[in-house]
């Protein structure tokens, strides 16, 4: 049925109001007329006829009430009288019946009316509450759709639109952004600080969108953001580059200043190479290189991705059963005394000797299980074994090594604190290394640890030190016992003068600062007698040991070599 508008509706009634009116006065004038001609029985004929018209239009016309009325006052109340006294009264028996029949249907028209009337006034309050039905059932998808805390979209809502535009003739490209060191934020100042910084973050973002980018929150600090057309890939890059130097520098939350760095995944496609779920996969993989490398920047999928992730999930695999059936090993390498070559302390050193597939070094698992997540467990493996191994050795410390990812779990001391009381070993001879990677990360995470550390006697080292960019000014701020200067600036002492200039200067500042100086990678004599002129305390390296396994250690270890040239 076609709808017509309310207001021509009542244009048209009006019309037959008025049609109703003047149909009604011309067609009881033609009865007054008609009636002069023909018998009695003729005439009641044409009064019978009337009135049966005027009757049967007045039901026609019961939901038009003014109509009705009109047709009942023109074609009725004319009659009455008129039957009342023509033909000297004998007719008024029909002017009676008229009048009651008029009345009748009159407060029939009314009665009717009020039940259509209210028929309509309960349609319109039904169709009210159809349309407040749709309206929340709107706000229930549009809910459904967005990210409460940002108003932004949320991950469904982003995958029907990565769905939506990977199905359109037109290249596509989107950016996986997720925070690095949001937990620990959120950790260290609470959840409301963390919201805050969600929130602001997503302005950022926004800020920075492409104009006609999606930008949505898919996760708890994950972001993504997608763009199609000919340079959707460029803007999606673009926007990533803008992010990535906006997290360069902190944001303010309420009074307070917070860092956070982010790891991008970018993925784009031509038309027709894949949908979007496939998009956002490879986009995740592009972010876990990131995360992979150290985190923080951007990293664009390439197939060779896959075939890296893969590689790495099965490496993940191999590190856990291989730690359940006791794969991995300890060795140590004695770091001796500069001036009398005496062994003072051992770095613990992991190894994986049985492993099915054949060794690999820690150079090639260590970042694999620090970006796997499974270094804790390498990690706590390394020190249980160190501390179990060497409780007996009174005068020998030992050092562990510890990766950033360990440093970064607010539990680190607690663990620490428990393997040794577990297995007796004295805190005072535990001496952890750490690289600096995760000072510049999270300096006040840092500092903090260190502090904890060395208040149940645990000493902290920086190892690596010059193979970064570790600022001398960071040196003193963290309270570390020692550093150790890295291999690669060992390795050229010997013909390097700068190398010996730079030495000459660590060794100074750190002095200066208290803390003793290691010198690691010393595999000639020369380099052993530079460095110990240079006023390093301590020198390890292949020239006195290389790393060996326990049984080795103490058999060696028992008829150490002599110094090989005079102490000055
Ligand atoms: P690092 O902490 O700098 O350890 C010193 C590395 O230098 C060791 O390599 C050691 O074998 C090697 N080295 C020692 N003296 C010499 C020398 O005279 N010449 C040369 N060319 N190399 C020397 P390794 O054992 O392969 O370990 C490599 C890295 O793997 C370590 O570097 C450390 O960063 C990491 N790593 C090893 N074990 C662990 C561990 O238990 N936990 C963590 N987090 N990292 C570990
Ligand atoms: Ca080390
Ligand atoms: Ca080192």
């Amino acid at each position: 049925m076609q709808d017509i508008a309310p207001a021509v509706a009542l244009r048209m009634m009006h019309i037959t109001t008025r049609l109703a009116a003047g149909i009604a006065a011309a067609f009881s004038l033609w009865g007054f007329v008609l009636y002069s001609y023909g018998d009695a029985g003729a005439r009641s004929q044409v009064a019978f006829f009337l009135a049966l018209t005027m009757i049967g239009c007045i039901f026609c016309l019961t939901h038009l009430r003014p109509a009705a009325l009109i047709v009942a006052a023109i074609g009725v109340a004319p009659y009455c009288v008129f039957f009342t006294f023509a033909d000297q009264g004998r007719s008024r028996i029909l002017a009676v019946i008229l009048a009651v029949v008029g009345v009748g249907m009159v407060a029939t028209i009314l009665r009717n009316y009020v039940d259509f009337a209210e028929l309509v006034a309960s349609r319109r309050a039904l169709m009210a509450k159809h349309k407040e039905t749709l309206r929340l059932s709107d706000e229930n998808s549009r809910l459904a759709k967005q990210d409460s805390l940002t108003g932004l979209d949320n991950r469904r809502a982003f995958i029907a639109e990565l769905m939506a535009l990977s199905g359109e003739a037109r290249e596509v490209a989107m950016a996986f952004v997720d925070l690095d060191g949001f937990k620990e934020i959120n950790d260290d100042y609470g959840h409301e600080v963390g919201d805050e910084l969600i929130k602001t973050l997503a302005r950022a973002f926004a800020g920075r969108a492409p104009e006609s980018a999606v930008l949505a929150r898919i996760g708890g600090d994950e972001f993504a953001v997608v763009a199609a057309g000919p340079d959707a890939k460029a803007q999606i890059l673009g926007f990533a580059d803008t992010v990535c130097q906006r997290l360069r520098s902190p944001f303010m939350v309420g009074e307070r200043k917070v860092r956070v760095g982010a790891s991008i995944g970018v993925a784009a496609a031509a038309p027709g190479d894949c949908d979007g779920h496939e998009l956002l996969r490879r986009a995740d993989v592009a972010m876990y290189k990131v995360k992979a490398n150290g985190k923080f920047g951007v990293e664009v999928y390439s197939p060779e991705l896959d075939a890296e992730r893969r590689r790495q999930t099965i490496l993940m695999d191999e590190i856990r059963f291989g730690l359940a059936r006791g794969e991995f090993e300890v060795f140590y390498q004695p770091i001796v005394e500069a001036r009398t070559s005496a062994i003072v302390s051992v770095e613990a050193l992991l190894r994986w000797p049985r492993r099915p597939a054949g060794p690999i070094g820690p150079d090639a698992f260590i970042p694999a299980a620090e970006a796997g997540g499974l270094i804790e467990p390498l990690g706590l493996f390394v020190l249980r074994r160190a501390c179990e191994e060497f409780s007996g050795f009174a005068d020998i410390a030992v050092n562990v090594n510890v990766s950033p990812v360990q440093f970064r779990d607010r539990e680190f001391e607690r663990k620490v604190a428990a393997i040794l009381a577990e297995t007796g070993f004295p805190p005072l001879r535990l001496c952890l290394e750490v690289t600096e990677g995760y000072l510049i990360d999270d300096p006040q995470r840092a500092a903090a640890v260190i502090a904890a550390l060395r208040a149940i006697g645990v000493r902290v080292v920086l190892d690596d030190f010059g193979a970064g960019y570790t600022s001398i000014n960071y040196l003193q701020k963290y309270g570390f016992s020692a550093i150790k200067i890295d291999r690669s600036i060992t390795s050229r002492i010997a013909f390097d003068e700068k190398a010996r200039v730079l030495v000459n200067g660590i060794v100074y500042l750190a002095n200066g600062l208290d803390m003793l100086v290691t010198a690691e990678g010393v595999e000639t004599e020369e380099q052993a007698c530079i460095l110990r002129i240079a006023g390093c305390q301590y020198l390890q390296g292949y020239f006195y040991h290389r790393p060996q396994p326990m049984i080795d250690l103490l058999a060696g270890a028992l008829a150490l070599p002599q110094p090989a040239f005079a102490v000055a």
